[in-house]
């Protein structure tokens, strides 16, 4: 221990006001149960204590909750029944909060050496599943079940002052959808691959994804919502696609939060009357691009508003010298075919030197107006958000994204993505909320640097709670609060 103790101590301590404020705040907090008596103070008070509920001590177990309600389809009497599901799933998300694919044996190995392990004390795992008892639990699960664990903890952050910070355009909730494929092999995987034939005869086989996460376009902590599955159902040829994963998951993430004034946004693929339709008789609103390209009669009818000065416009020029012209049109028809009216907003941006470096359109259910069009356009504009900072993120920076963790005959690989955009949601989460967290983010630096520290502590010591681990890294402690007993 006392080496560990003075490889802590070598972590660069360049913020240490910082630090020593935030502790002082926390431990003023942890004395502080009693509210003030004064309603300022009491709302104060009970944003604090909601606060609290998203540090990850306390999201891990509302997770656990979740978990215990997936049902176990296994045959009770088959041999080796017996790790129970949420066990399975608790160490499965584990091993993607940490981001390390060999978690399991590490904690194994830790389980003989000191009788316990940080999969217990810390996610609450009884038992440690091995690597084929993992797969084979998991594949035939309810991954629509499991993804309940998302909305637990939206619910708890909806609670806190955080919560505000996603909110645009007089109080609705930006929701960004797109898809990414995950799994691509010239082998067949399972049953429920996807099939793209090649002209030479070739067939690639893949599984694909849509996802939902609530963004705002300043917010810098995007959070998964939902997740739906594009594959071919069993015993059938039909081929899913995207757009049809979308109908599919519209309605069903509109049902879990039907008091929240959802607003969809999504690239030129779902600006069609169908999506629109569906869009609207949830009761939600929508942003989504419009090419001119894709949309023809949509253009003709514009051109013709222009004629007579039907297109409303604002121009303005930035501090930067940039030069951004706004238009919007009301009730204009999107195709030739349909009696479906929308609005219609685009931008066009220009250089000082005149030359153009950004345009794009989007069609809107929500009026466009002078002083909501800079917001209308924001939100559209920072569809982008969902690619960079969750896609990219999760396939590029540490979470495995496209690692085969396994295939399975069922759900296996989609609940393996489930698990990751958990961990993810849990990363994002604690960075906003969790104190000691954010605390031990100011003393080692960068994100990176921590993890790869909680890692190595984790492998080596067992810990008596995920607080306990980050206080010693806060020199807050020197024990591991561990009692082996
Ligand atoms: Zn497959």
């Amino acid at each position: 221990m006392a080496s560990l103790w003075a490889r802590v101590q070598t972590i660069s301590d360049s913020s240490t006001s910082v630090l020593t404020r935030n502790l002082t705040t926390l431990n003023e907090e942890k004395t502080g149960d009693t509210p003030c008596t004064t309603g300022e103070n009491v709302i104060l008070w009970v944003m604090t204590r909601a606060i609290e509920t998203l540090r990850l001590s306390q999201l891990l177990p509302a997770i656990r909750d979740e978990f215990d309600l997936v049902p176990d389809i296994r045959n009770v009497d088959a041999s080796g029944h017996v790790h129970p599901m949420s066990d399975v799933l608790m160490a499965g998300l584990a091993m993607m909060l940490v981001q390390d694919p060999s978690l399991l044996e590490f904690q194994n190995r830790l389980e003989e050496r000191r009788r316990g392990n940080n999969l217990r004390t810390i996610f609450g795992v009884s038992k440690i599943p091995k690597e084929s008892q993992f797969r084979r639990v998991l594949d035939p699960a309810d991954p629509s079940i499991i993804q309940n664990a998302f909305s637990a903890c939206v619910q708890r952050l909806q609670k806190t002052r955080l919560w505000s910070e996603y909110r645009v355009l007089n109080g609705r909730y930006p929701v960004l959808f797109d898809g990414f494929e995950f799994f691509r092999s010239n082998k067949q995987g399972c049953d429920h691959c996807l099939e793209f034939h090649h002209r030479d005869g070739r067939v690639d086989y893949a599984h694909q994804v849509l996802a939902a996460t609530l963004a705002h376009p300043t917010a810098k902590r995007p959070i998964p919502l939902m997740l739906e599955e594009i594959r071919r159902e069993d015993g059938t040829q039909k081929q899913d696609c995207e757009f049809n994963a979308a109908r599919r998951l519209i309605p069903n993430l509109v049902k879990q939060h039907c008091h929240l004034d959802l607003i969809f946004v999504g690239d030129g693929l779902y600006s069609k009357v169908p999506m629109v339709n569906l869009i609207i008789d949830t009761g939600s609103s929508y942003i989504l691009v419009a090419k001119p390209t894709d949309h023809v009669a949509l253009e003709e009818n514009l051109a013709s508003l222009r004629l007579c000065d039907g297109v409303k416009r604002l121009e303005f020029t930035t501090d930067k010298g940039k030069r951004r012209v706004y238009e919007w049109v009301y009730d204009v028809e999107l195709n030739g075919s349909s009696s479906l009216v929308t609005n219609w907003f685009s931008i066009a941006e220009f250089a000082p030197s005149g030359k153009i470096i950004y345009r794009n359109s989007w069609i809107t259910d929500l009026k466009p107006c002078k002083s909501n069009i800079e917001e209308l356009v924001e939100v559209g504009r920072h569809r982008w958000q969902i690619e960079d900072q969750v896609f990219d993120i999760l396939k590029n920076h540490g979470y495995h994204l496209e690692h085969r963790f396994g295939h399975g005959k069922q759900h296996l690989a989609f609940i393996f993505i489930i698990l990751n955009f958990l961990a993810y949601m849990l990363h994002q989460l604690i960075a906003l909320s969790d104190r000691l967290f954010q605390a031990a983010m100011e003393k080692i630096g960068t994100k990176h640097k921590l993890w790869d520290d909680i890692r190595v502590l984790l492998n080596h010591f067992v810990w008596g709670s995920w607080d306990a681990l980050l206080e010693h890294i806060l020199d807050y402690r020197d024990d591991t609060g561990f009692e082996s007993g």
